[in-house]
């Protein structure tokens, strides 16, 4: 065994084999990182020894190894952060980073950070400016509110709105309202954060308002509602529209919050989805404060937007957590692109992805399935058996929870594995693709694939049935 150890190269060996083999990959490796993966690649083979796998000396040799030493440095060199194809029909997708920006954010979010920026400098007088500014008037604009204020995320949103509007104080809402969003963001424990004490009132499945009135007392600093975004109460539910909550607490002086969870601009309706409320709708229904999330149904990047009433947002503005929260300069770019879309609707439902997806028609859909499905055929020949099936897909990012869209799904049915193995396979491709299993088959749904995503696709599939065999 000693003598086997000794067949074995050195590293730096290893290093000019792979120099030699693929010099475009060392040339874009750090060296160091390169020489830790020669490293590893060579303990693992030592393991291999040990353990009686590998036993012949004429397979130890730099000519016999360098072929899975290079696939091995090919894989683990690259960014470990790196694109996946989505063929999940789940839209927004918080795994694979919610929504895919338009064009125009994209070349928005390149041009502020390739050089300097006004990020806080007002081109007017030469001065101290403010980041929001930049997309304040946007929003005041497209949602009709008085002020706005934009921070990391939604839950940050609902942090800052209620440690600057409720600490100390206590905040009404209803029991059927306390949610858990998932990544165990809980509705209650954010609250608690704030130093508001939470006022829990009616049932799980009905509140009137009389139980708002009720607890309504000298503490009180707010009442709130929140999207029940991920989940429905059906049957026997009653609930309290905006507008009489906004009358309830503007009677006792108090604000209303509604944490709208996803926040949309536009009307889903005429996509087989129920009439949400827009941003609009809840600020002309009289919430002093709105909060919701830039990257779920918006199509923007991870924010959190706040809109509201001036004297209410001017509060929040000036509290110390807005430094700590507050977003970046590629942030409030691809926001600011992605708002203009917005004052079109025509071109917010054709340029902005996630809302393209949504919208996407039947028709389109079917042909997408059909172009995806003949470049399978081509790529796979007959190691699988590609057909067209009806499906269904989701929006995901916990709007719409009981709404599916439908779709036609690309069925693949390896003719020498389980699919099961095929999915696994798929994560190990360049780059991965992820989709589902149903019925005894792997199954893509173009909804979520780009048009010039779709070669990607099929190769992505055809290699890993390719290692399958
Ligand atoms: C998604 C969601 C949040 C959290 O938003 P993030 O932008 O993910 O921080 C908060 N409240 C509701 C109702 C939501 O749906």
């Amino acid at each position: 065994m000693p003598n086997l150890f000794r067949a074995l190269p050195s590293v730096d060996a290893c290093l000019s084999a792979l120099e030699h083999a693929d010099p475009a990959l060392i040339a874009a490796t750090p060296r160091p990182l390169l020489r830790e993966l020669a490293n590893r690649f060579l303990d693992a083979r030592r393991d291999d020894i040990r353990q009686g796998r590998l036993t012949d000396p004429e397979r130890l040799g730099m000519d016999a190894l360098l072929p899975q030493l290079a696939a091995f440095a090919e894989r683990e060199s690259g960014p470990r952060f790196r694109r996946v194809l989505n063929a999940t029909g789940v839209v927004i997708h918080t795994n694979m980073g919610r929504s895919v920006l338009a064009d125009e954010a994209v070349d928005a979010v390149l041009k502020a950070c390739r050089g300097y920026s006004n990020l806080e400098l007002n081109l007017a007088t030469g001065e101290r400016g403010s980041r929001y500014s930049h997309v304040e008037d946007l929003l005041c604009k497209l949602t009709g509110a008085e002020a706005a204020l934009v921070v990391n995320n939604n839950a940050a949103a609902v942090l800052i709105s209620m440690d600057a509007l409720c600490s100390g104080g206590e905040v009404v809402v209803a029991r059927g309202q306390l949610v858990e969003i998932g990544g165990s963001f809980r509705i209650p424990d954010v609250m608690e954060r704030s130093g508001a004490a939470l006022r829990e009132v009616g049932c799980t499945n009905r509140v009137h308002p009389q139980d708002y009135e009720n607890a309504i007392n000298e503490r009180t600093a707010a009442l709130m509602r929140v999207h029940t975004s991920n989940y429905r109460i059906v049957g026997f539910h009653t609930d309290v529209p905006v507008e009489e909550l906004a009358e309830i607490a503007h009677r006792h002086g108090l604000p209303l919050i509604e944490d709208l969870g996803s926040g949309s601009f536009l009307d889903f309706s005429g996509s087989g989805l129920p009439g949400e409320p827009t941003v609009r709708s809840v600020v002309a229904a009289g919430a002093d404060v709105v909060t919701f999330s830039g990257d779920k149904v918006l199509g923007g990047p991870q924010a959190g937007i706040i809109v509201g009433t001036k004297a209410v947002i001017d509060t929040i503005k000036r509290n110390p957590l807005n430094r700590a929260l507050r977003i970046d300069k590629m942030t409030l770019a691809a926001l600011e692109a992605t708002l203009r879309l917005y004052l079109d609707e025509r071109l917010a439902r054709k340029r902005i992805p996630t809302v393209a997806m949504i919208t996407a028609t039947p028709d389109e859909l079917k042909r997408r399935a059909s172009r995806l499905a003949s470049r399978l055929r081509k790529a796979c020949g007959d190691r699988a058996v590609i057909r067209l099936v009806p499906g269904e897909s989701r929006v995901g990012g916990g709007s719409f929870p009981e709404n599916a869209l439908p779709t036609t799904l690309v069925r693949v049915e390896p003719a020498a594995c389980a699919p099961e193995r095929l999915k696994q396979r798929l994560l190990d491709t360049t780059p991965p693709l992820i989709g589902r299993l149903e019925d005894h088959a792997f199954l893509l749904d173009p909804r979520t694939l780009a048009d010039a995503e779709l070669p990607d696709a099929a190769r992505a599939v055809a290699s890993a049935l390719h290692q399958t065999i």
